[in-house]
């Protein structure tokens, strides 16, 4: 492990299960399924088109590979070996021309290209790590003048343990059980505060919402749940 910053058996997680990555039916099938959400949304507020495109945490690629489909060039970033070799698999097989993946921790990225990125994505992925307010900072730096920062992960209250961990990953086996702990969910004004010690601005919220009986999901002001947060540095 190439930085304190990580927990082994999160990364050792997402590595056992790195070859259903791209199954739209298998483990990460939500993954799938709310990716052209906070794609538009994204390209939305970023303009993705030619834009230099910083995925931090991108596993197996699903974010990463749909950005530079839309004209990004995109690095993906993850320190999971095995999601990194599916994605670069994927890419060949894509034909996706403008992503690369490299197994770097975004704190040591920082020291490497700071202020490089028109774009830094982090979706999903601060619930996973020990030190979350540490990523942030390190995507802010990363991160152009004048460049958007995203951040999603899950909100932390009763109804959030219900959803999230009892319904999902026990109830509807959308998610394999353990794959979040609720001790790491992330209320929304504590992101925001870290984001703004980063020296980002805070520019927009939206809530992924889920209806179980017709299995779609969609995108509300309600944050309750899982959410996602847009920022900007500063110019
Ligand atoms: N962002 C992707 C994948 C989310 S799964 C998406 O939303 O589609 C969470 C990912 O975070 C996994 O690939 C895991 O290996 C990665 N991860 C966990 N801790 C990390 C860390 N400290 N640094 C970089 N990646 C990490």
């Amino acid at each position: 492990m190439i930085n304190v910053n990580a927990d082994p058996q999160e990364i050792a997680k997402f590595s056992e299960l790195a070859h259903r990555w791209w199954d739209p039916d298998g483990e990460f099938r939500p993954l799938h399924q709310i990716n052209p959400l906070r794609l538009d949304w994204i390209d939305r507020l970023a303009h993705l088109k030619g834009k230099h495109v910083l995925d931090v945490g991108c596993g197996g690629g699903i974010l990463a590979d749909a950005m530079a489909r839309r004209g990004a060039i995109v690095l993906g970033i993850d320190l999971a070996a095995k999601p990194l070799k599916v994605a670069k698999l994927h890419a060949m097989e894509a034909a996706t021309a403008s992503v690369e993946y490299r197994e770097v921790a975004p704190e040591h990225l920082a020291r490497e290209l700071p202020s490089h990125f028109d774009v830094v994505t982090c979706m999903e992925m601060l619930e996973h790590v020990p030190d979350p307010s540490s990523i942030v900072q390190a995507c802010a730096q990363l991160a152009k003048p004048g460049g958007w920062v995203f951040f999603s992960t899950f909100n932390r209250n009763p109804k959030s343990f219900l959803l999230a961990i009892v319904g999902a990953e026990h109830v509807l086996r959308l998610l394999p059980k353990g794959t979040h702990e609720y001790a790491r969910f992330i209320k929304p004004s504590e992101l925001a505060q870290w984001c703004r010690d980063s020296g980002l601005a805070l520019e927009s919220t939206r809530g992924m919402q889920y209806n179980p009986v017709t299995r779609r999901y969609w995108l509300s002001a309600e944050t309750s749940v899982n959410y996602l947060l847009a920022c900007r540095r500063p110019q």
